[in-house]
């Protein structure tokens, strides 16, 4: 070994311990969380209307979730369920153009060409009284409801809106991309997952590297995502997989016509990390499945969970952080204590919240 290869080698060793060690302290700190606009900026516009992502743009939102849904003539809408009658007025301008399901009349996307969906306004999310059968907010005290105009978009004009807002303030905020129900599409013979990689391939989403996420409810599908279509497109995005209750019927079979849900508790179970691991970036879990609902202010009880994902080397992003009458789980003082408890007492890596702006300057005014 000669006299300069010596220092150099060193001076090497030196500099790629410092960049580890910034690397570390970086994941460490708290600029490293982010904030996920559910929905857009959901807590003051209604939900998934260009206004909401706008507005949570304007926010400085790290990412702005996208729920994505089929069309009958194939396009994909940004809709957080796969029928449109708790968003809009589907149901008096096309009366007749319900299925039954578990005994509820629905709209299905599915059932309307964009077009049609066009024609109808979009509102705040309501349900109908069942007495005065008259509509009545879900959130009374955010947007009224049918006040203004606001309509369902298309993937593509939302990407566009996004793209175009981050060029004109040079921010780069990211999509969250929610492919809902691939179970349901997939026997109205759709392949929704397909086409919506296609549309982000299209728009430039190819690589690991790009400011986005894929979330998915459905294990099946969300491993399918990985191991066929992102071989097949030629891209590779970060994925993560959204775990639900097995009562909230996310994933559906028909035995003898009869739903059977998706049985989720193995993902609640020791060294399901370890499987999702193999084919996801992290896991988007409710929030009681981290802290326990028994948990009081004066006792924090944490599940295992985040423990478990982070030693798999899994992002935890829990979903929803809301600060409206009634949301707020009676172990958290208000919504900041519950933003502190998840971000910082339990350490959870990002979350999806309705309140975008509270969350970018909580933990703005976290890192002074
Ligand atoms: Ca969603």
């Amino acid at each position: 070994m000669n006299n300069t290869y010596f220092p150099a080698f060193f001076l090497l060793l030196l500099i790629s311990t410092m960049i580890s060690l910034s690397a570390e302290t970086l994941a460490n700190s708290p600029s490293d969380k982010i904030v996920i606009a559910h929905r857009g900026a959901s807590g003051y516009l209604p939900e998934h209307s260009l206004e909401a992502k706008a507005m949570a743009h304007a926010m400085n939102s790290d990412y702005i979730e996208q729920d994505v849904v089929m069309t009958k003539d194939n396009q994909l809408v940004v809709l957080h369920d796969h029928y449109l009658d708790r968003v809009t007025d589907v149901m008096d301008v096309f009366p007749k153009r319900f299925r039954m399901v578990m005994g509820k009349k629905r709209w299905f996307a599915i059932d309307f060409t964009l077009k049609e969906i066009k024609s109808l306004q979009m509102t705040e999310g309501f349900t109908i009284d069942p007495k005065t059968h008259k509509k009545k907010a879900i959130f009374p005290e955010r947007f009224p409801l049918f006040k203004s105009t606001f309509k369902v978009s298309t993937l593509q004009q939302e990407i566009e809106l996004i793209q175009g807002l981050n060029k004109s303030t040079g921010k780069n905020i990211g999509l969250y991309v929610e492919i809902k129900a691939p179970w349901f599409h997939k026997l109205e013979g759709r392949d929704i997952s397909k086409v919506t990689l296609e549309i982000l391939k299209k728009y430039g989403y190819k690589s690991r590297q790009d400011k986005i996420f894929i979330q998915c409810f459905d294990p099946e599908e969300t491993r399918r995502i990985h191991d066929e279509l992102f071989p097949q497109l030629h891209i590779s995005l970060k994925l993560i997989q959204l775990i639900a209750m097995t009562d909230w019927y996310e994933k559906v079979r028909f035995v003898n016509g009869k739903p059977v849900p998706y049985n989720y508790d193995w993902m609640l179970k020791p060294g399901a990390m370890k499987k999702i691991t193999r084919y996801a970036d992290g896991v988007g879990p409710w929030k009681p499945m981290l802290v326990s609902d028994q948990s009081t202010k004066e006792h924090l009880v944490f599940t295992p969970l985040l423990k478990e994902a982070h030693a798999e080397g899994l992002l935890v992003h829990p979903y929803t952080f809301r600060k409206d009458q009634g949301r707020i789980p009676a172990y958290a003082k208000d919504f900041y204590d519950l933003l502190d408890i998840f971000l910082y007492q339990l350490g959870v890596d990002g979350i999806f919240t309705d309140y975008p702006d509270l969350a970018v300057a909580f933990i703005k005014g976290k890192e002074n």
